[in-house]
């Protein structure tokens, strides 16, 4: 373990993940200026896998981080793969039709595909655990989530999600707090840490150029080439791929006025130990509410609890009071447990909390805004850009076509409105 835990300069709190992979492999600032076929801003899943991808192909490609990669949300995530979008398809019927729905829940299943012959192929341990469980925290929900199993089933060819009534899903979560729910055993949870760790490593072997401490301060497109400026010099691209999601800042005007950054933050317990009743299945979970619950048991039985909390200041005892209280709500046998980390990070979400896929300038492409969802989709995203510069855009065109209304109010408005419906959907929650 590294004798000073590192703390990510913008995402609040030193995470387990950090301090359990030991020292993480620092790649150089770049210094001076360089010429590329492509350059990628943003060391996440989204960046480090569409670099992999394009090294792979043979394209002369610069990445650079502003600090280290993982820092942002890749690093830091609930490590849940889910299964599909972040709605279910049945819900993005209304809006797409049937034939739409499926093609991004089949691209869903692919991606989850890709994700465990990647880290298979490349020796990445990724600490997979099977199993995930979506549950009911209010009565009214149970009808749908009764009829999902049958409709994945039978509409969509996926037949891995099971019914679990209030008897058997208190027993596999340990917890009476939920009224039901449902068991997907065709997806599961992941160390995300050691998944960025990983790409980066095959992706500098393939032959991408990876920087960190490097920070895009400006970015234009004009004559067929794309500049992006450094503190330090100029990469001179013909394409760029902006993967910077929650954390971008004012780098790129449409980008920030689509995919809007929210706090979510997690706690890590002690090892809870072989005799707990807390998910003996070792299954991930999330919730029914809003402003989603989220955990799951880590490798060496810890519980790692995760929940979003607009309130809160980011200071990690403020983190741990927040997670103390929602772990308690669920788990009331471990009201004294000891936590031992906790941090946050930003989530990037969007209005209708599908992704962002936009040409934001000529050959400048913007991915971004998964709203809680990116863990498997991001690392795709990645492959689907490189198919893209390659020639092939169809598959990411899918997303392009995802009709994304920016966020109403501007810069300024936004964030104070988006705070308001938020604290609307935590208030229905509780109702
Ligand atoms: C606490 C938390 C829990 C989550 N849980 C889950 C989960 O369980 N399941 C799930 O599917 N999703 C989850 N998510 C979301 C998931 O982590 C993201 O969707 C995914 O990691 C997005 O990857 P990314 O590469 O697009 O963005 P990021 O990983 O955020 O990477 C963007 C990078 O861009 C860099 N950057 C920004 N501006 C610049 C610049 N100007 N120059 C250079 N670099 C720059 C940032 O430093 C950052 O490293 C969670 C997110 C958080 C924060």
């Amino acid at each position: 373990m590294p004798s000073t835990p590192y703390q990510s300069p913008i995402s609040p709190g030193v995470s387990w993940y950090e301090a359990s992979v030991g020292e993480r492999p620092e790649y150089p600032p770049l210094d001076g200026s360089v010429t590329a076929d492509v350059v990628i801003i943003g060391g996440g899943f989204t960046g480090l896998s569409a670099a992999t991808h394009l090294a792979k192909a043979g394209t002369n490609v610069v990445l650079i981080e502003q600090y280290r990669f993982g820092d942002g949300a890749s690093g830091r995530n609930g490590g849940q793969l889910n299964t599909g979008q972040r709605a279910w398809p049945e819900d993005m019927e209304d809006e797409l039709g049937f034939t739409r729905a499926k093609a991004l829940f089949d691209l869903a299943e692919e991606a989850k595909a890709h994700l465990f012959e990647f880290s298979r192929a490349n020796g990445i341990e990724i600490d997979y655990v099977p199993g995930h469980m979506s549950v009911v925290h209010k009565k009214r929900y149970l009808k749908d989530y009764q009829a999902h199993p049958a409709i994945m089933a039978e509409r969509y060819g996926y037949p891995h999600i099971t019914w679990m009534d209030a008897q058997e899903t208190a027993k596999r979560l340990g917890s009476t707090h939920y009224f039901g729910g449902v068991r997907d055993t065709g997806t599961g949870h992941i160390h995300p840490m050691k998944l960025v760790i990983g790409t980066a490593r095959v992706a500098a072997a393939a032959g991408a150029k990876l920087y960190e401490n490097t920070s895009a301060t400006s970015m234009k497109s004009e004559g067929g080439k794309v500049r992006v400026t450094t503190a330090k010099g100029t990469i001179t691209a013909d394409k760029a791929l902006i993967a910077v999601n929650a954390y971008g800042g004012d780098l790129e005007p449409k980008s920030a006025a689509h995919i809007m950054p929210i706090g979510s933050f997690i706690g890590a317990t002690v090892p809870l130990g072989d005799d707990t009743d807390v998910l003996p299945g070792g299954e991930s979970v999330d919730d029914s509410r809003f402003v989603v619950r989220y955990f799951r048991r880590s490798k060496d039985g810890r519980l790692l609890f995760g929940g979003r909390e607009i309130y809160s200041t980011g200071d990690p005892k403020g983190i741990a009071d927040h997670i103390r209280r929602q772990i308690t709500e669920v788990y009331p046998q471990l009201k004294d447990v000891e936590l031992t980390h906790q941090w946050g990070g930003y989530v990037g979400i969007t209005m209708p909390r599908k992704p962002y896929v936009r040409e934001v300038m000529p050959n400048v492409i913007s991915v971004g805004g998964y709203s809680g969802h990116g863990v498997m989709l991001s690392n795709f995203m990645g492959k689907l850009y490189a198919e893209t510069v390659a020639g092939n855009r169809d598959r990411l065109k899918l997303f392009e076509d995802l009709k994304i209304p920016a966020f109403p109010g501007g810069r300024a408005l936004r964030a104070p409105l988006l705070f308001l419906a938020l604290n609307w959907y935590a208030l229905r929650d509780r109702f």
